[in-house]
């Protein structure tokens, strides 16, 4: 082979200006887009080996990114499949020609892990250099080891070189207005956000040690990421003490997650990943800490904005799914089939595994119920869906403390609580302490009072208010409560007025001394049986001692 002189595929008369503007505030995702590839390139020759189809040794099979300030260069290199001139030609030249597409078809069963088709792909080098050269040798026997170079002009040249180590180096010349590419600090920021959990390992600039006061470098490679990272492991293989591990490994200095899930589906999409319950006391911040969108290890965003419900956005940890599109616009997003689905199918499994814990470890439930309480609200009044399955495990908490499911709580004051609308009428306070002389006089009455003081609790409040039928929610400290009418008045009440003075004639002359709530449950006693206006002295005085005990 000589060397070879062409004009890359594309139509517009020049693409790298197109490139150049392209995505400018996010140039930096270039080294993303390369080292994908160089992964994709050792992950394939990987597959082909398994396959039988490459027979050498593979050694060592990790990705590098080297900065030469004095050269101006940023170097991709990897032990990958690497690219005959024909390959070059192909994959290279012809922009918009994806291999990955090409391989994973041939190899769908045994591939899943190719990145291929992220964004402006190998081309985005140009957005931050001035000129691009690859020196590949690819793992076909007796390749010939080629190079390539464009300088940013649609005119490329290709020649033969010597290169004996199978793989291929991207080197970038980095261009004036991009030279902090060309800092190692700069590089391992981005390689530590897009590469953290890259499948094969990166390696880029050296460990350092402390030595004569101040550290400086040794001659052994850091390397940049966790090639396992839990998400990636079958919750079978992973203890408790693994995920809060994970969880500290991606927000380091936060307190330990109250629950998570872990995340697992082939179909009708593919999706892993963890996701965390944070303690989230008040004051929302969905800014901070946020959950972070990969795709096949390599991250994407961590806005997530469209792709799970706004109320997720309080959850942290990390989703990867090569079936969310990426890189195109939010409303595109948000309208996409694939991405509603996955968001549906988010919302379930969130609301399954509350409900699980719910049921299956209620005592820890109850004592997590005050941080994860606004999640949960959160959810309900902005998902029309989880709010239907929250009904079922959303607690409220009364003024001693005790915490009651919706039904239990509804249980438990109907027959007390009621207007005479018959609403249940449930008791809040806002404050506990402001109002702690009403919360005791409605407690003394034998009434529950709730405690309501959350940042959404009022709207929490209007929300129950059209969830459950017939129920009213009062301030503690508001008059209603002089007007509640217990069940038992309710029955007193349908007396007439004849039958109730007869009534009160009999028991005052029988018993003196006895005050109004005890003359209720006799009322309604006897107004259940319907039974003839007397009652005798026995039966009255066991269903005094009745009353008593349940005191
Ligand atoms: P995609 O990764 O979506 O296929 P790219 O533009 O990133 O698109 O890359 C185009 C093609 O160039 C790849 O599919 C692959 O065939 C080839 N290629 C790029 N980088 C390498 C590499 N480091 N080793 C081998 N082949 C590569
Ligand atoms: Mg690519």
């Amino acid at each position: 082979m000589s060397t070879q002189k062409g004009t890359i595929g594309v139509t517009t008369e020049n693409i790298f200006p197109v490139i150049k503007k392209f995505l400018y505030s996010d140039h930096e995702i270039f080294l993303r887009e390369l080292v994908s590839n160089a992964i994709d390139a050792t992950n394939k020759l990987k597959t082909l080996s398994s396959f039988g189809e490459y027979k050498g040794d593979l050694g060592e099979m990790n990705v590098k990114v080297s900065v030469d300030k004095e050269a101006g260069t940023l170097t991709v290199s990897d032990h990958g499949i690497g690219m005959t001139a024909d390959d070059i030609e192909k994959y290279i030249n012809q922009i918009a020609f994806s291999g990955a597409e090409e391989f994973l078809a041939k190899y769908k069963d045994k591939a899943d892990n190719i990145i291929g088709h992220f964004g402006l792909g190998f081309y985005s080098a140009f957005m931050v250099a001035k000129k691009v050269e690859i020196r590949t040798l690819s793992y076909k026997d007796g390749a010939q080891a080629v190079n390539w170079i464009c300088d940013g002009s649609p005119e490329y040249e290709m020649q033969p070189i010597e290169k004996t180590e199978r793989g291929t180096d991207i080197i970038l010349y980095i261009d004036d207005d991009n030279k902090e590419f060309l800092e190692q600090a700069r590089i391992d920021t981005l390689l530590k956000k897009y590469c953290r959990f890259l499948p094969v390992p990166v390696l880029s600039g050296k460990e350092q040690e402390w030595k004569d006061g101040k550290y400086v470098d040794t001659d052994k490679d850091k390397v940049i990421n966790n090639t396992e990272p839990a998400w990636t492991k079958k919750p079978s293989e992973l203890t408790d003490d693994d995920y809060l591990a994970f969880y500290r490994e991606l927000y380091p200095g936060q307190d330990d997650p109250l629950f998570w899930i872990h995340l697992n589906v082939d179909y009708p999409f593919t999706l892993t990943g963890i996701l965390y319950f944070p303690k989230i006391k008040n004051n929302i911040d969905v800014t901070r800490n946020r959950i972070q969108l990969y795709c096949n290890q390599v991250f994407v965003t961590d806005s997530v904005e469209g792709v799970v419900p706004e109320f997720m956005m309080l959850m942290q940890g990390v989703i990867d799914s090569p079936d969310i599109p990426l890189n195109v616009s939010r409303s595109y997003l948000q309208s996409d089939t694939a991405v509603k689905k996955i968001s549906t199918y988010i919302t379930r499994k969130v609301a399954d595994r509350l409900e699980e814990i719910f049921k299956n470890n209620r005592t820890e439930y109850e004592q997590k119920w005050d941080d994860i309480k606004l999640f949960i609200e959160y959810g309900m009044l902005t998902d029309e869906k989880f709010c239907e399955r929250a009904m079922k495990f959303v607690l409220v908490k009364d003024t001693e403390g005790k915490y009651y499911t919706l039904d239990e709580y509804k249980t438990l004051i109907e027959a007390e609580q009621t207007d005479k609308d018959s609403n249940i009428v449930y008791l809040y306070s806002t404050d506990t302490v402001a109002q702690y002389n009403y919360i005791n006089a409605a407690t003394d009455k034998g009434y529950s009072v709730l405690v309501m003081d959350g940042q959404f609790d009022s709207h929490f409040i209007g929300l129950l208010e059209q969830k459950l039928e017939k129920s009213h929610f009062v301030r503690v400290d508001s008059d209603v409560i002089d007007n509640l009418i217990r069940k038992e008045d309710r029955k007193a009440a349908d007396l007439t007025p004849e039958q109730r003075n007869i009534l009160t004639t009999v028991f005052k002359s029988q018993v003196p001394k006895v005050e109004k709530a005890e003359f209720l449950v006799t009322f309604e006693a006897l107004a259940a049986d319907a039974a003839p206006l007397v009652i005798t002295q026995n039966e009255y005085m066991r269903r005094m001692k009745d009353m008593a005990a349940m005191q």
